[in-house]
């Protein structure tokens, strides 16, 4: 993850593309998992499954979190991941493709 600053109490900060670096980015699906099942949240509504052993999202033992961002520059998708492991949240970024731009917006 490429954010455009280090971040203090009350700061903001503005997430980067992990491709191009650019600051336009849409949040077209979130994710939550948990051990029993996967729940998305994308503009067609909510959506809980079961995990999928070879597919996405892979199954992990703890939470994980998948915030999937779309590029307005570069029109990339990137799926950043945050997933618990031993006491440490770690974050992992990677490709994908969606048609989507955002869950919402007025
Ligand atoms: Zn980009």
């Amino acid at each position: 993850m490429t954010l455009d600053e280090q971040f203090d109490d009350d700061d903001d900060v503005v997430m980067l593309c992990p491709a191009c670096g650019d600051n336009y980015l849409h949040i077209p699906k979130v994710g939550v998992g948990t051990g029993k099942n996967y729940t998305e949240i994308t503009s067609s509504g909510t959506d809980v499954c079961k995990k999928k052993p070879n597919g996405f999202p892979r199954v992990y033992r703890g939470t994980v979190v998948v915030l999937t961002v779309r590029c307005e520059t570069c029109l990339q998708s990137h799926h950043i991941i945050f997933r618990f492991h031993k006491g440490q949240i770690v974050i992992e970024n990677e490709e994908t493709s969606t048609e989507e731009w955002d869950i919402w917006r007025d």
